[in-house]
Protein backbone atom coordinates (compact mmCIF):
# COMPACT_ATOMS: atom_id res chain seq x y z
CA UNK A 1 0.00 0.00 0.00
CA UNK A 2 0.78 3.66 -0.88
CA UNK A 3 -0.22 5.80 2.02
CA UNK A 4 2.29 8.73 1.90
CA UNK A 5 0.83 11.57 1.11
CA UNK A 6 3.95 12.10 -1.52
CA UNK A 7 4.47 13.70 -4.16
CA UNK A 8 0.99 14.79 -6.07
CA UNK A 9 2.23 18.00 -6.62
CA UNK A 10 5.52 16.92 -7.86
CA UNK A 11 3.65 15.01 -10.64
CA UNK A 12 1.75 18.22 -11.43
CA UNK A 13 2.58 20.56 -14.70
CA UNK A 14 4.31 24.09 -13.34
CA UNK A 15 1.47 26.02 -15.33
CA UNK A 16 -1.22 24.10 -13.87
CA UNK A 17 -0.14 23.85 -10.53
CA UNK A 18 0.31 27.69 -10.29
CA UNK A 19 -3.17 28.21 -12.94
CA UNK A 20 -5.54 30.66 -11.11
CA UNK A 21 -8.34 29.08 -12.06
CA UNK A 22 -11.84 30.91 -13.27
CA UNK A 23 -13.59 32.13 -10.78
CA UNK A 24 -17.64 32.29 -12.24
CA UNK A 25 -20.26 34.18 -10.51
CA UNK A 26 -22.12 30.65 -9.11
CA UNK A 27 -18.46 29.71 -7.38
CA UNK A 28 -18.03 32.91 -5.70
CA UNK A 29 -21.29 32.90 -4.24
CA UNK A 30 -22.90 29.68 -4.14
CA UNK A 31 -25.25 30.03 -0.62
CA UNK A 32 -28.95 30.67 -1.15
CA UNK A 33 -30.20 34.32 -1.84
CA UNK A 34 -33.71 36.18 -2.97
CA UNK A 35 -31.79 37.98 -5.88
CA UNK A 36 -28.90 37.21 -8.24
CA UNK A 37 -28.06 40.14 -10.16
CA UNK A 38 -24.31 38.82 -10.67
CA UNK A 39 -24.23 36.38 -13.71
CA UNK A 40 -25.95 38.36 -16.56
CA UNK A 41 -28.35 35.67 -16.90
CA UNK A 42 -31.54 36.25 -17.80
CA UNK A 43 -33.91 37.29 -14.93
CA UNK A 44 -37.11 35.57 -17.05
CA UNK A 45 -37.69 32.08 -15.60
CA UNK A 46 -37.19 29.56 -18.80
CA UNK A 47 -36.72 26.87 -16.15
CA UNK A 48 -33.18 26.91 -18.05
CA UNK A 49 -31.88 30.93 -17.53
CA UNK A 50 -29.60 30.06 -14.29
CA UNK A 51 -26.24 28.60 -14.73
CA UNK A 52 -25.84 25.07 -13.30
CA UNK A 53 -23.78 24.43 -10.01
CA UNK A 54 -20.59 24.51 -11.99
CA UNK A 55 -19.25 21.80 -9.23
CA UNK A 56 -23.21 19.36 -8.86
CA UNK A 57 -22.98 18.96 -5.55
CA UNK A 58 -26.52 17.11 -5.36
CA UNK A 59 -25.46 14.92 -7.81
CA UNK A 60 -21.99 13.74 -6.46
CA UNK A 61 -24.29 13.92 -3.29
CA UNK A 62 -26.37 10.44 -4.67
CA UNK A 63 -23.24 9.32 -6.23
CA UNK A 64 -21.12 9.40 -3.18
CA UNK A 65 -24.34 7.20 -1.42
CA UNK A 66 -24.64 4.91 -4.37
CA UNK A 67 -20.42 4.18 -4.44
CA UNK A 68 -20.20 4.61 -0.92
CA UNK A 69 -17.47 7.26 -0.85
CA UNK A 70 -16.77 10.51 0.42
CA UNK A 71 -17.98 13.51 -2.72
CA UNK A 72 -14.66 15.31 -2.13
CA UNK A 73 -12.94 12.06 -3.84
CA UNK A 74 -15.72 12.77 -6.69
CA UNK A 75 -15.05 14.52 -10.06
CA UNK A 76 -17.69 14.68 -12.85
CA UNK A 77 -17.38 15.26 -16.38
CA UNK A 78 -18.88 15.60 -19.91
CA UNK A 79 -18.27 11.82 -20.14
CA UNK A 80 -15.48 9.74 -19.00
CA UNK A 81 -13.55 11.31 -22.05
CA UNK A 82 -13.50 14.50 -20.56
CA UNK A 83 -11.63 13.03 -17.14
CA UNK A 84 -9.34 11.51 -19.42
CA UNK A 85 -8.19 14.42 -20.86
CA UNK A 86 -8.06 16.57 -17.90
CA UNK A 87 -5.96 13.87 -16.72
CA UNK A 88 -3.59 13.99 -19.49
CA UNK A 89 -3.86 17.93 -19.39
CA UNK A 90 -3.13 18.64 -15.55
CA UNK A 91 0.29 15.63 -15.25
CA UNK A 92 1.86 15.61 -18.68
CA UNK A 93 3.85 18.32 -20.42
CA UNK A 94 3.71 18.62 -23.93
CA UNK A 95 6.50 17.41 -26.17
CA UNK A 96 8.50 16.83 -23.09
CA UNK A 97 6.32 13.96 -21.60
CA UNK A 98 4.30 10.74 -22.20
CA UNK A 99 1.50 8.24 -21.25
CA UNK A 100 1.64 4.34 -20.90
CA UNK A 101 -1.19 2.17 -23.19
CA UNK A 102 -0.78 -1.35 -23.14
CA UNK A 103 -2.73 -2.52 -25.68
CA UNK A 104 -5.07 -3.53 -27.52
CA UNK A 105 -7.19 -0.61 -25.45
CA UNK A 106 -9.89 1.58 -25.88
CA UNK A 107 -8.70 4.23 -27.85
CA UNK A 108 -10.00 8.04 -26.48
CA UNK A 109 -6.30 7.55 -24.41
CA UNK A 110 -3.82 7.58 -27.38
CA UNK A 111 -6.55 10.24 -29.06
CA UNK A 112 -6.88 12.52 -26.32
CA UNK A 113 -2.72 12.54 -25.53
CA UNK A 114 -1.98 12.88 -29.23
CA UNK A 115 -4.60 16.21 -28.89
CA UNK A 116 -2.76 17.51 -26.55
CA UNK A 117 0.98 16.66 -27.96
CA UNK A 118 1.92 14.35 -25.37
CA UNK A 119 4.04 11.02 -26.06
CA UNK A 120 2.85 8.15 -26.20
CA UNK A 121 4.61 4.63 -24.74
CA UNK A 122 2.88 1.57 -25.74
CA UNK A 123 3.29 -1.94 -24.33
CA UNK A 124 1.11 -5.28 -24.99
CA UNK A 125 -0.98 -7.07 -23.41
CA UNK A 126 -0.07 -11.06 -23.28
CA UNK A 127 -1.53 -12.80 -26.08
CA UNK A 128 -4.55 -13.73 -24.02
CA UNK A 129 -5.00 -10.67 -23.13
CA UNK A 130 -3.84 -10.84 -19.30
CA UNK A 131 -1.47 -7.76 -17.71
CA UNK A 132 1.75 -8.42 -17.03
CA UNK A 133 3.09 -5.79 -14.87
CA UNK A 134 6.42 -6.54 -15.25
CA UNK A 135 6.15 -6.16 -19.24
CA UNK A 136 4.35 -2.97 -17.68
CA UNK A 137 6.71 -1.44 -15.47
CA UNK A 138 9.60 -2.17 -17.81
CA UNK A 139 8.45 0.26 -20.40
CA UNK A 140 7.88 3.19 -17.88
CA UNK A 141 10.65 5.77 -18.98
CA UNK A 142 12.02 8.83 -16.76
CA UNK A 143 9.24 10.61 -18.31
CA UNK A 144 6.00 8.39 -18.10
CA UNK A 145 3.93 10.39 -16.42
CA UNK A 146 0.72 8.14 -16.38
CA UNK A 147 -0.41 4.52 -17.24
CA UNK A 148 -3.57 3.89 -18.23
CA UNK A 149 -5.57 0.66 -17.55
CA UNK A 150 -8.56 -0.55 -19.06
CA UNK A 151 -10.58 -3.24 -16.79
CA UNK A 152 -12.71 -4.92 -17.89
CA UNK A 153 -10.55 -4.46 -20.65
CA UNK A 154 -11.91 -2.55 -24.70
CA UNK A 155 -12.07 -4.41 -26.87
CA UNK A 156 -11.09 -7.74 -24.99
CA UNK A 157 -13.10 -7.56 -22.51
CA UNK A 158 -11.64 -9.34 -19.87
CA UNK A 159 -10.99 -7.98 -16.28
CA UNK A 160 -6.90 -7.83 -15.23
CA UNK A 161 -5.61 -9.39 -12.26
CA UNK A 162 -5.89 -7.76 -8.89
CA UNK A 163 -2.36 -8.91 -8.19
CA UNK A 164 -0.75 -7.39 -11.65
CA UNK A 165 -2.66 -4.16 -10.70
CA UNK A 166 -0.86 -3.72 -7.48
CA UNK A 167 2.50 -4.59 -8.76
CA UNK A 168 1.98 -1.63 -10.92
CA UNK A 169 0.69 0.74 -8.35
CA UNK A 170 3.40 -0.12 -6.17
CA UNK A 171 6.05 -0.10 -8.64
CA UNK A 172 5.26 3.21 -11.12
CA UNK A 173 5.96 6.71 -9.70
CA UNK A 174 3.25 8.51 -11.90
CA UNK A 175 -0.72 8.31 -11.91
CA UNK A 176 -2.41 5.07 -12.85
CA UNK A 177 -5.74 5.35 -14.36
CA UNK A 178 -7.77 2.59 -14.01
CA UNK A 179 -10.63 2.64 -16.46
CA UNK A 180 -13.85 0.34 -15.62
CA UNK A 181 -16.28 1.90 -17.66
CA UNK A 182 -17.73 -1.86 -17.79
CA UNK A 183 -17.19 -2.46 -14.25
CA UNK A 184 -21.09 -3.31 -13.25
CA UNK A 185 -21.58 -6.29 -16.13
CA UNK A 186 -18.26 -7.75 -14.08
CA UNK A 187 -18.42 -10.07 -10.84
CA UNK A 188 -16.06 -8.47 -9.08
CA UNK A 189 -15.13 -5.73 -7.06
CA UNK A 190 -14.27 -2.28 -7.82
CA UNK A 191 -11.19 -0.15 -7.44
CA UNK A 192 -13.28 2.19 -5.72
CA UNK A 193 -12.81 0.03 -2.47
CA UNK A 194 -9.26 0.52 -2.32
CA UNK A 195 -9.33 4.45 -3.05
CA UNK A 196 -7.49 4.97 0.34
CA UNK A 197 -5.00 2.79 -0.07
CA UNK A 198 -3.53 3.86 -3.55
CA UNK A 199 -2.60 7.87 -3.66
CA UNK A 200 -1.87 8.08 -7.56
CA UNK A 201 -5.06 6.61 -8.38
CA UNK A 202 -7.51 7.46 -10.47
CA UNK A 203 -10.92 5.00 -11.48
CA UNK A 204 -12.91 5.71 -14.12
CA UNK A 205 -16.39 5.07 -13.69
CA UNK A 206 -20.05 5.97 -16.24
CA UNK A 207 -22.80 6.52 -16.95
CA UNK A 208 -22.76 5.47 -20.38
CA UNK A 209 -22.70 1.77 -20.21
CA UNK A 210 -24.70 0.06 -17.45
CA UNK A 211 -26.94 3.02 -16.79
CA UNK A 212 -28.24 3.49 -20.61
CA UNK A 213 -27.35 7.25 -20.43
CA UNK A 214 -24.88 7.66 -23.23
CA UNK A 215 -26.40 10.22 -24.64
CA UNK A 216 -26.59 12.49 -21.64
CA UNK A 217 -22.51 12.66 -21.47
CA UNK A 218 -21.84 11.94 -17.83
CA UNK A 219 -18.53 10.10 -16.68
CA UNK A 220 -16.56 10.00 -13.36
CA UNK A 221 -13.46 10.16 -11.93
CA UNK A 222 -12.55 9.02 -8.27
CA UNK A 223 -9.51 9.94 -6.68
CA UNK A 224 -8.11 11.54 -2.98
CA UNK A 225 -8.89 15.56 -3.03
CA UNK A 226 -6.08 16.56 -4.34
CA UNK A 227 -6.43 15.05 -7.65
CA UNK A 228 -10.14 16.09 -7.79
CA UNK A 229 -9.24 19.90 -7.33
CA UNK A 230 -6.83 19.78 -9.79
CA UNK A 231 -8.90 18.05 -12.39
CA UNK A 232 -11.71 20.78 -10.82
CA UNK A 233 -9.56 23.37 -11.16
CA UNK A 234 -8.94 22.73 -15.36
CA UNK A 235 -12.21 21.85 -16.06
CA UNK A 236 -14.67 24.07 -18.09
CA UNK A 237 -16.76 25.82 -14.95
CA UNK A 238 -19.91 24.24 -16.59
CA UNK A 239 -19.36 21.17 -18.19
CA UNK A 240 -22.41 19.49 -16.71
CA UNK A 241 -25.59 21.30 -17.58
CA UNK A 242 -29.02 21.52 -14.96
CA UNK A 243 -30.67 19.32 -17.50
CA UNK A 244 -28.64 16.70 -17.54
CA UNK A 245 -27.28 17.00 -13.73
CA UNK A 246 -31.10 16.67 -12.85
CA UNK A 247 -31.83 13.58 -15.59
CA UNK A 248 -28.72 11.70 -13.83
CA UNK A 249 -30.21 12.94 -10.13
CA UNK A 250 -33.50 11.29 -10.84
CA UNK A 251 -31.84 8.31 -12.38
CA UNK A 252 -29.97 7.32 -9.59
CA UNK A 253 -32.89 7.71 -6.99
CA UNK A 254 -35.39 5.98 -9.17
CA UNK A 255 -33.58 3.52 -11.55
CA UNK A 256 -31.22 1.46 -9.46
CA UNK A 257 -32.48 -1.81 -9.29
CA UNK A 258 -34.38 -1.27 -13.25
CA UNK A 259 -30.42 -0.91 -14.41
CA UNK A 260 -29.84 -3.94 -12.07
CA UNK A 261 -32.39 -5.45 -13.61
CA UNK A 262 -30.92 -4.98 -17.42
CA UNK A 263 -27.44 -5.55 -15.89
CA UNK A 264 -28.96 -9.44 -15.72
CA UNK A 265 -30.24 -9.37 -19.02
CA UNK A 266 -27.45 -8.25 -20.52
CA UNK A 267 -25.58 -11.42 -18.63
CA UNK A 268 -28.06 -13.45 -19.72
CA UNK A 269 -28.06 -13.12 -22.93
CA UNK A 270 -24.24 -12.93 -23.23
CA UNK A 271 -23.89 -16.40 -22.11
CA UNK A 272 -26.52 -17.73 -24.96
CA UNK A 273 -24.86 -15.51 -27.47
CA UNK A 274 -21.65 -17.07 -26.79
CA UNK A 275 -22.85 -20.39 -26.90
CA UNK A 276 -25.15 -20.15 -29.79
CA UNK A 277 -21.70 -17.79 -31.73
CA UNK A 278 -19.66 -21.57 -30.90
CA UNK A 279 -22.07 -23.76 -32.53
CA UNK A 280 -20.58 -21.46 -36.11
CA UNK A 281 -17.80 -23.06 -37.55
CA UNK A 282 -16.52 -20.22 -39.01
CA UNK A 283 -16.06 -18.67 -35.18
CA UNK A 284 -12.90 -19.86 -34.19
CA UNK A 285 -13.02 -17.76 -30.94
CA UNK A 286 -14.86 -15.80 -28.14
CA UNK A 287 -12.87 -14.58 -25.72
CA UNK A 288 -14.13 -14.46 -21.85
CA UNK A 289 -16.11 -11.45 -21.32
CA UNK A 290 -17.21 -9.15 -17.93
CA UNK A 291 -18.69 -6.97 -20.02
CA UNK A 292 -21.50 -6.03 -22.57
CA UNK A 293 -19.49 -7.40 -25.81
CA UNK A 294 -18.21 -10.07 -26.76
CA UNK A 295 -14.54 -10.28 -28.76
CA UNK A 296 -15.62 -12.73 -31.39
CA UNK A 297 -12.97 -14.25 -33.45
CA UNK A 298 -13.63 -15.65 -37.16
CA UNK A 299 -12.18 -16.95 -40.17
CA UNK A 300 -12.54 -13.75 -42.66
CA UNK A 301 -13.69 -10.69 -40.38
CA UNK A 302 -14.11 -8.41 -42.83
CA UNK A 303 -16.48 -10.59 -45.27
CA UNK A 304 -18.13 -11.37 -42.13
CA UNK A 305 -18.73 -7.39 -40.99
CA UNK A 306 -19.94 -6.99 -44.55
CA UNK A 307 -22.43 -9.28 -45.00
CA UNK A 308 -23.54 -8.11 -41.14
CA UNK A 309 -24.12 -4.39 -42.64
CA UNK A 310 -25.66 -5.30 -45.99
CA UNK A 311 -27.99 -7.35 -43.40
CA UNK A 312 -28.66 -3.87 -41.90
CA UNK A 313 -26.67 -5.24 -38.48
CA UNK A 314 -23.55 -3.24 -37.42
CA UNK A 315 -20.56 -4.59 -35.04
CA UNK A 316 -17.28 -2.94 -34.37
CA UNK A 317 -14.44 -4.39 -36.94
CA UNK A 318 -11.58 -4.38 -34.74
CA UNK A 319 -9.39 -7.23 -36.84
CA UNK A 320 -6.54 -4.47 -37.59
CA UNK A 321 -5.94 -4.14 -33.89
CA UNK A 322 -2.90 -5.94 -32.41
CA UNK A 323 -3.42 -9.04 -31.17
CA UNK A 324 -7.21 -8.95 -32.28
CA UNK A 325 -6.37 -10.95 -35.94
CA UNK A 326 -9.77 -11.71 -37.44
CA UNK A 327 -11.87 -10.11 -34.47
CA UNK A 328 -14.99 -8.18 -34.35
CA UNK A 329 -16.41 -6.95 -31.15
CA UNK A 330 -20.16 -7.29 -30.51
CA UNK A 331 -22.43 -5.49 -27.97
CA UNK A 332 -25.01 -7.32 -26.45
CA UNK A 333 -28.84 -5.55 -27.77
CA UNK A 334 -32.42 -6.85 -26.47
CA UNK A 335 -32.78 -10.33 -27.18
CA UNK A 336 -34.62 -9.50 -30.61
CA UNK A 337 -31.70 -8.28 -31.88
CA UNK A 338 -29.53 -10.79 -30.60
CA UNK A 339 -31.51 -13.12 -32.37
CA UNK A 340 -31.59 -11.14 -35.53
CA UNK A 341 -27.96 -11.41 -35.45
CA UNK A 342 -27.38 -15.05 -34.97
CA UNK A 343 -30.00 -15.87 -37.72
CA UNK A 344 -27.83 -14.19 -40.39
CA UNK A 345 -24.73 -15.46 -38.80
CA UNK A 346 -26.54 -18.55 -39.39
CA UNK A 347 -27.45 -17.72 -43.32
CA UNK A 348 -23.80 -16.26 -43.54
CA UNK A 349 -22.20 -19.58 -42.59
CA UNK A 350 -24.11 -21.39 -45.42
CA UNK A 351 -23.10 -19.09 -48.83
C1 LIG B 1 -17.45 3.45 -23.46
C2 LIG B 1 -16.18 3.68 -22.72
C3 LIG B 1 -16.01 4.80 -21.92
C4 LIG B 1 -17.15 5.75 -21.73
O1 LIG B 1 -16.89 6.99 -22.13
P1 LIG B 1 -17.97 8.14 -21.85
O2 LIG B 1 -17.24 9.33 -22.32
O3 LIG B 1 -18.23 8.15 -20.36
O4 LIG B 1 -19.19 7.80 -22.62
C5 LIG B 1 -14.84 4.97 -21.23
N1 LIG B 1 -13.86 4.06 -21.31
C6 LIG B 1 -14.01 2.95 -22.04
C7 LIG B 1 -12.94 1.94 -22.06
C8 LIG B 1 -15.15 2.74 -22.78
O5 LIG B 1 -15.27 1.65 -23.55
Amino acid sequence: MDKSNLNIKDLVRDNILNLVPYSSARSEYSEHADIYLDANESPFDTGYNRYPDPLQKELKKEIGKLKNIGTDKVFIGNGSDEAIDLIIRVFCTPLLEEVLLVEPTYGMYSVSAAINNIGIVRTNLNEDYTLDADRVLNSVTSTTKVIFLCSPNNPSGNLFEPEQIIRILEGFHGIVVIDEAYIDFSQRDSWLQKIDDYQKMIVLQTFSKAWGLAGLRVGMAFSNPSIIQLLNKVKPPYNISSLVQEKVLKSIINDQSKVNDRVNVILRERKKMREELLKLDFVKEIYPSQSNFLLVQVDDPNKTYQYLVDSGIIVRNRSRLILCEGCLRITIGLQEENRRLMEALKSYGKI
